[in-house]
């Protein structure tokens, strides 16, 4: 018998690898993620190589609907 994980969907969200912003080096997994308001995500990242720490936030669709963009 096999159990199947259904609560993953928000873990597979996280960005990987991300530059660090000062020297460059890819960093594999935030250090922290805070949720924001709306759709906002916010990540803490630490760069392993220089030590310098910066956040990034992303912004969530809730649902994949494309707007499309309004003539001038
Ligand atoms: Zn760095």
């Amino acid at each position: 018998m096999m159990k199947s994980t259904m609560a993953k969907a928000h873990v597979d969200r996280v960005p990987r690898n991300n530059p660090c912003a000062q020297c460059g080096t890819p960093i594999p997994q935030p250090d922290w993620i805070e949720p924001g308001e709306g759709r906002r995500v916010s990540y803490l990242w630490t760069c392993h190589a220089c030590n310098y720490r910066f956040e990034a936030v992303a912004i969530f669709a809730h649902e994949a609907v494309e707007h499309p963009p309004l003539a001038a």
